[in-house]
């Protein structure tokens, strides 16, 4: 039997439903393709915003370069190709259509769903993209001047290319606009905030949202009664203090240097060090802003590497600087953690997320080991058991919970952009 539905959109978009073939929803002109673009890399993924099904992944890199090149997965099929000049994102984006088109996928997509960094005070919803908007999104990239012109660049490839499609921009910023102003706001002249926007914004928005709501499930209760703190641990990190349901405060700042010790950035640092560094060492401005965000963090302490794994191995192959760099890491966690006490009266649990998060069995128990004053402690084979994408509670009986919950950006992006097409809260 067939049902057809009506989604409200400006051009009708018919949804077909056949209820005695599960495989034919991937037919269903209802999948979002979810763009996330970086400056010289396109990562896309065809989804069914309801149930979170990725039915096709293509990832783009070297974008800009004759080396560029694209691979696409879906299901059993996976096929690498080069890319055409000009080598772009609009190159990218034509070749996943070539690929969408041969599997029959193409005319499923009901809409483009796309990641942006920086929405700044004034995008804290979904939102469809229109002139005004890439406009806003241009003149936010004084903010992310690394993110938002490729985020923009793969908007304007997508509109080019799917034109009858409706765009949304799903903003990383826009979770955390609900922080009050004594967490946002920097101890500086308040004219720097009012004239030109210097405050804290945060990021990794759209992956706390997904986690928190996936602990509220789990307590069995509101996303809007549930009190949690949320480490995204990648090669970026961040902590969120969700207090019902909403973000009050976050570790990432103005930009995504502040706070935890990451990858290859320094997190907070005394900004006395700039001057020192400017001043007596003869850096330039360029060379510190590389140092802070390339050379730093897990890479910079260990002489190695930025890659956790890797640093976990060594360390326990006797390596000093990346017992040291792992030491760093964990304790400024914990620090972070314990620095978001103050946002609550009471608080339902912490979850761990991104690649580290989902991981990294080390990591976490160091950072509940130096947590057990807000009564954590880590449940050691419940731990060892929670990672390549298995959820669960890592915390004993008596502890306060603990959840690992891997993190899903793109279904956010899909859900939320499906969601804001067809009018739903
Ligand atoms: P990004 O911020 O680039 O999305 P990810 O969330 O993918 O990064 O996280 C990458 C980090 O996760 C790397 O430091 C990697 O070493 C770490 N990681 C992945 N798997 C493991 C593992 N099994 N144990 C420890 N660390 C891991």
């Amino acid at each position: 039997m067939k049902t057809l539905k009506q989604i409200k959109y400006q051009t009708p978009i018919l949804a077909y439903t056949d209820v005695n073939l599960n495989t034919q929803i991937i037919y269903m002109k209802n999948n979002i393709l979810v763009i996330n673009c970086g400056s010289s890399s396109l990562k896309c993924s065809l989804i069914n915003p309801v149930n979170g099904d990725i039915i096709f992944f293509a990832l783009a890199e070297k974008l800009f370069t004759q080396d560029a090149l694209i691979s696409f997965k879906q299901g059993e099929i996976k096929q690498t190709t080069p890319l055409i000049s000009p080598y772009d994102h609009q190159a990218a984006i034509q070749s996943l259509v070539a690929f969408l088109t041969q599997q029959s996928l193409h005319s499923s997509i009901c809409a483009i769903g796309h990641r942006v960094v920086h929405g700044g005070e004034k995008y804290s919803q979904p939102t469809l993209i229109s002139e005004q908007v890439k406009t806003s999104i241009n003149e936010l990239a004084k903010l992310a001047p690394l993110h938002n012109p490729a985020n923009l660049q793969g908007i304007n490839a997508a509109e080019t290319i799917f034109s009858n499609l409706p765009q949304v921009a799903i903003f990383d910023t826009a979770f955390h606009q609900s922080m009050p102003e004594k967490a946002f706001l920097y101890a500086l002249p308040y004219s720097l905030y009012k004239e030109h926007g210097i405050r804290k914004y945060g990021f990794h928005g759209t992956s706390h949202y997904f986690v928190c709501k996936n602990a509220a499930k789990i307590l069995d209760k509101p996303l809007e009664q549930c009190n949690f703190i949320s480490a995204h641990l990648g090669n970026g990190c961040s902590i969120s203090a969700v207090k019902n349901g909403k973000s009050v405060d976050t570790s990432l700042g103005l930009t995504p240097l502040e706070g935890l010790m990451m990858g290859t950035r320094s997190g907070s640092i005394d900004p006395g060090i700039i001057f020192h560094l400017v001043e007596q060492l003869g850096y330039s401005l360029e060379q510190v802003n590389i140092l802070l965000n390339k050379e730093s963090g897990l890479l910079g302490v260990s002489q190695l590497t930025n890659d956790c794994r890797e640093l976990e191995q060594a360390s326990a192959d006797g390596n000093d600087l990346a017992q040291l760099a792992l030491q760093i890491f964990c304790y400024r966690i914990a620090k972070m953690i314990a620095s978001f006490v103050p946002c609550f009266m009471q608080l339902d649990g912490l979850i761990f997320t991104g690649g580290i998060g989902e991981n990294s069995q080390f990591v976490r128990s160091q950072v509940l080991a130096q947590l057990s004053l807000l009564n954590f402690t880590e449940d050691q084979s419940a731990n060892q058991h929670c990672r390549f994408g298995q959820s669960g509670n890592i915390s004993t009986e008596n502890s306060r919970p603990c959840w690992v919950i891997p993190t899903n950006e793109e279904w956010v992006i899909a859900e939320q952009s499906y969601q804001l097409l067809n009018g739903a809260k």
